[in-house]
């Protein structure tokens, strides 16, 4: 349920609407606006309550029952697209963010020389995995710990923020500590144990689409991060699985405008996962960025040919320099700049 103050009511009205709440036995949330202030008020009863419960007190305007089985990632509890600072780069606003870098940190030299690079031509965060959830147990891991302390370098010595993947409970400590946003992968979207763990933290997280999820189950599971009054959730279209067998996923681009219109989160868009292939990569980001995401995160690797892990998706650094040049004038053209 979702109680919308009007402009103006008092902290006292606001306060009168969560002690109700509270007496009900639910739980509440606040979006305090620059206009209005809104409640949601969350419990797994709230069905049962009488909307006129809320409506009577003083400095109410309306209340709203949400059907949707996500509130707190809703339109309806926070109208305004969310805006979120992250190391000093804002998230959500009027430039196009680019996270870039290698899938996986593979050593000192090949990291630092990504992110180098990547920093040169204008990406504003490095990417790169230190635990790689891989589809074989075969497969390189990722460096785990050593890895994070190279994301650490490489953001002491550019003044970069730097993304990494957190694959369960136990490397939350581990990864808290040097990143400067998670990310939870598309394999773990619904890992209810990881998302109520990291429910908890301040840090920004980026929810990756999980690989046959709608985009209410994505925003639901979006619901755990934002549960404990973590406001910086960012969502990351990567593609889904369909019935499509020439690229590894099927990058749903219309889930960019559902996610406009249903939720106030930025979306950034991964085209390299959903590609598989870096000839495809290009027209695929060139397409979110007019289809209006917020972002994107690109896997480039200075020498792909050498990747342990997405060699083929991965963009050199003159397929990633062409790559930003040919965004400009599209995100120009959506009024907004990379
Ligand atoms: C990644 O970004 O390195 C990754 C593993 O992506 P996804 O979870 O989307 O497969
Ligand atoms: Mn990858």
């Amino acid at each position: 349920m979702i109680v919308e103050m009007r402009a103006g009511a008092n902290k006292e009205q606001v306060d009168h609407v969560v002690e109700r709440a509270h007496s009900l036995g639910f739980d509440v949330q606040l979006n305090i606006g620059t206009e209005k202030t809104v409640v949601a008020i969350l419990g797994s009863d709230t069905g049962k309550a009488d909307t006129d419960l809320f409506a009577v007190l003083p400095g109410v305007q309306s209340v709203t029952r949400v059907m949707k089985p996500y509130k707190l990632a809703s339109r309806e509890f926070h109208p305004r697209a969310s805006k979120m600072n992250v190391s000093g780069v804002e998230i959500g606003g009027q430039k196009i963010v680019v996270m870039a870098g290698p899938c996986a940190v593979e050593s000192e030299k090949q990291l630092m020389e990504a992110a180098k690079g990547v920093q040169k031509l204008g990406a504003s965060v490095v990417r790169g995995g230190a635990f790689k959830p891989r589809t074989s147990p075969f497969s390189f891991q990722g460096l785990g710990q050593d890895a994070l302390k190279m994301l650490a370098r490489v953001k002491s010595e550019l003044g970069i923020p730097v993304i990494t993947e957190v694959v369960d409970v136990n490397s939350i400590d581990a990864v808290e500590k040097h990143a400067d946003i998670i990310q939870v992968g598309a394999r773990n979207m619904q890992n209810f144990a990881l998302l109520k763990a990291l429910s908890g933290i301040k840090h920004p997280i980026l929810l990756k689409r999980g690989l046959s999820a709608t985009v209410t189950e994505w925003l639901t599971a979006a619901d755990y991060l934002l549960s404990q009054g973590n406001r910086r959730v960012i969502l990351c279209e990567r593609g889904i699985r369909t019935f499509e067998d020439t690229v590894r996923f099927s990058l749903d681009i219309t889930s960019i405008g559902v996610i406009k219109q249903a939720s106030h989160l930025p979306v950034v868009v991964d085209p390299s996962h959903a590609a598989g292939h870096s000839a495809y990569v290009p027209s695929i980001a060139k397409a979110a960025i007019a289809a209006g995401a917020d972002g994107l995160l690109i896997e480039v690797h200075p020498n792909p040919e050498e990747a342990l892990v997405d060699g083929l998706q991965s963009l050199n650094f003159p397929a990633f320099e062409r790559l930003m040049k040919d965004l400009r004038p599209i995100a120009e053209a959506v009024g907004r700049n990379v």
